[in-house]
Protein backbone atom coordinates (compact mmCIF):
# COMPACT_ATOMS: atom_id res chain seq x y z
CA UNK A 1 0.00 0.00 0.00
CA UNK A 2 1.28 3.83 -0.84
CA UNK A 3 2.60 5.05 2.65
CA UNK A 4 3.23 8.74 3.77
CA UNK A 5 6.69 9.43 4.94
CA UNK A 6 8.91 12.01 6.12
CA UNK A 7 9.88 13.38 2.76
CA UNK A 8 9.21 16.57 1.81
CA UNK A 9 7.45 18.08 -1.40
CA UNK A 10 9.83 20.04 -3.55
CA UNK A 11 6.41 22.60 -4.76
CA UNK A 12 4.85 23.16 -2.08
CA UNK A 13 7.48 22.27 0.54
CA UNK A 14 5.54 20.31 3.18
CA UNK A 15 7.06 17.40 4.69
CA UNK A 16 5.14 14.04 5.82
CA UNK A 17 2.47 14.52 3.11
CA UNK A 18 4.18 12.30 0.18
CA UNK A 19 2.51 8.85 -0.61
CA UNK A 20 3.72 6.35 -3.49
CA UNK A 21 2.33 6.07 -7.13
CA UNK A 22 2.30 2.92 -8.94
CA UNK A 23 4.95 3.83 -11.49
CA UNK A 24 2.92 4.11 -14.85
CA UNK A 25 4.30 2.45 -18.07
CA UNK A 26 7.09 0.36 -18.96
CA UNK A 27 9.26 3.13 -19.59
CA UNK A 28 8.81 4.16 -16.35
CA UNK A 29 9.10 0.89 -14.97
CA UNK A 30 12.32 0.18 -16.25
CA UNK A 31 13.77 3.75 -15.51
CA UNK A 32 12.96 3.86 -12.29
CA UNK A 33 13.32 0.32 -11.55
CA UNK A 34 17.16 0.35 -12.87
CA UNK A 35 17.96 3.65 -10.98
CA UNK A 36 16.31 2.43 -8.00
CA UNK A 37 14.25 5.18 -7.68
CA UNK A 38 10.42 5.40 -6.86
CA UNK A 39 7.47 7.50 -7.86
CA UNK A 40 6.19 9.57 -4.82
CA UNK A 41 2.69 12.28 -4.98
CA UNK A 42 2.08 15.02 -2.89
CA UNK A 43 -1.46 14.91 -1.46
CA UNK A 44 -1.71 18.55 -1.38
CA UNK A 45 -0.27 19.59 -4.41
CA UNK A 46 -0.39 16.45 -6.54
CA UNK A 47 3.51 17.46 -7.28
CA UNK A 48 4.78 14.08 -8.65
CA UNK A 49 8.50 13.19 -7.37
CA UNK A 50 11.18 10.30 -7.46
CA UNK A 51 12.96 9.27 -4.88
CA UNK A 52 14.96 6.56 -3.74
CA UNK A 53 12.78 5.68 -0.87
CA UNK A 54 10.26 2.67 -1.21
CA UNK A 55 8.52 3.21 1.85
CA UNK A 56 8.34 0.36 3.72
CA UNK A 57 10.44 0.97 6.08
CA UNK A 58 9.97 4.03 8.60
ZN1 LIG B 1 3.26 19.44 -2.54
Amino acid sequence: MAKITNLRCRRCEVKGELRRVNRKGWLEREFLTRLGLYPWECVLCRAKSYRFARGDNS
